[in-house]
């Protein structure tokens, strides 16, 4: 158990643990705000492997807030494909013109100013003014979180009641004047030390400080978070003509909003794909579907669901108009301008490694 006169050497223990384990990140290489703001904004529900060549590329594409202010939309969700939670993306870019338009082209440093603008939660407020700013904010992420909840031996769920209880605790243990430091180096611990399952204790510098630890509960806490995963089987027509196929846009609201895809949707109960297939053509582009051909099925899990899309190549009675913005006919070079889910980029990444069998007649 840790008492008040042991805060000083938790402190200690950890900055200096942290000198001599802290990986090499890209982010913590800069002070520059705005790469500190996308760096946490990736890192949100992504981990850093997979974020650190989507970091290094965006920097190319938007190499500062005004240059991500001015683009399109577009071209903004395309660097963020595959990387999920596409809402994350949009909040940047709305908040990138914000900072543009109220705050002259700089990050404000306070947390009411910050906290007004899209996407900055107490997290990433607190992240970006005490990792780009020194400003004395203590920061509770997941990491710090399940720390936090061992030291103190919490069974239970993480969520907003434990943080209640873990705020002022946090706050008790913080170093105000090395605030960077001292919440990169805890966060580093959570992530490297007191993993989610199995915590490497006997490396840690906390063993006699933790509840969790001395009790051997560390595994079960914090106690999983019930989630209600759901399968969902969908349909997609490949519908090609003069080598370009035909996609268009999702709705501007809701799941995968403003990203695109090729016609189709969910297999009601009591459907085959076929069916299906039918059905949602004809409600979408209001057209029958002529001919068709199973291509490929993909699996793909997103965070609350598994989705498995049964891609049929058809021909229709009519051709679709693409004369809207929802609406387009794209060769499969031109994928590449377009951002997808990522259980469509799996199917064009088939039609890309198959594209002698995208024709209707050649496999009936
Ligand atoms: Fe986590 Fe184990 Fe360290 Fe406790 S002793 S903080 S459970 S790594």
């Amino acid at each position: 158990m840790l008492v008040k006169k042991d805060n000083r050497l938790f402190q200690q223990r950890l900055l200096h643990w942290y000198s001599r384990n802290q990986r090499k990140l890209p982010w913590r290489e800069t002070k520059d705000p705005y790469k500190i703001w996308v760096s946490e904004i990736m890192l949100q529900q992504t981990t850093v492997q997979t974020v650190i060549p989507y970091y290094r590329k965006w920097f190319q594409l938007f190499p500062d807030i005004k240059a991500l202010s001015q683009a399109p939309l577009q071209k903004v969700l395309k660097a963020w494909e595959g990387l999920g939670y596409y809402q994350r993306a949009k909040n940047l870019y709305r908040a990138s013109q914000i900072i543009m338009e109220k705050h002259k082209g700089l990050i404000p440093e306070t947390y009411k100013s910050l906290r007004n603008l899209p996407g900055f939660g107490p997290y990433t407020t607190a992240a970006v003014l005490s990792f780009a700013f020194s400003k004395p904010y203590p920061v509770l992420d997941v990491n710090v979180r399940r720390v936090l909840m061992r030291l103190k031996g919490l069974q239970q769920e993480a969520n907003p009641s434990v943080d209640k209880i873990l705020k002022p605790f946090l706050l008790s243990l913080f170093l105000p004047r090395k605030s960077s430091l001292f919440n990169q180096a805890f966060m580093e611990l959570g992530a490297l030390v007191c993993r989610p399952q199995n915590p490497s204790c006997l490396l840690c510098p906390f063993q006699e400080f933790c509840q969790a630890y001395q009790e051997g509960t560390q595994e079960i806490i914090p106690r999983p978070k019930k989630i209600n995963f759901h399968k969902i089987e969908a349909v997609l027509g490949i519908i090609k003509q003069n080598n370009r196929f035909l996609i268009q846009k999702r709705p501007s609201k809701g799941l995968m909003a403003d990203l695109w895809e090729f016609p189709g949707g969910k297999i009601k109960r009591g459907e085959t794909p076929a069916q299906a297939l039918y059905r949602e053509i004809k409600e979408e582009l209001g057209l029958k579907v002529k001919e068709k051909k199973i291509l490929t099925q993909v699996t793909h899990s997103y965070t609350q669901f598994r989705v498995t899309l049964h891609a049929f190549l058809c021909t229709l009675h009519g051709t679709p108009k693409a004369n809207n913005q929802a609406l387009r006919w794209v060769t499969l070079r031109e994928f590449k301008n377009f951002p997808f889910p990522s259980g469509s980029v799996k199917v064009i990444e088939f039609l890309r490694n198959n594209q002698n069998r995208i024709s209707i007649n050649q496999a009936g």
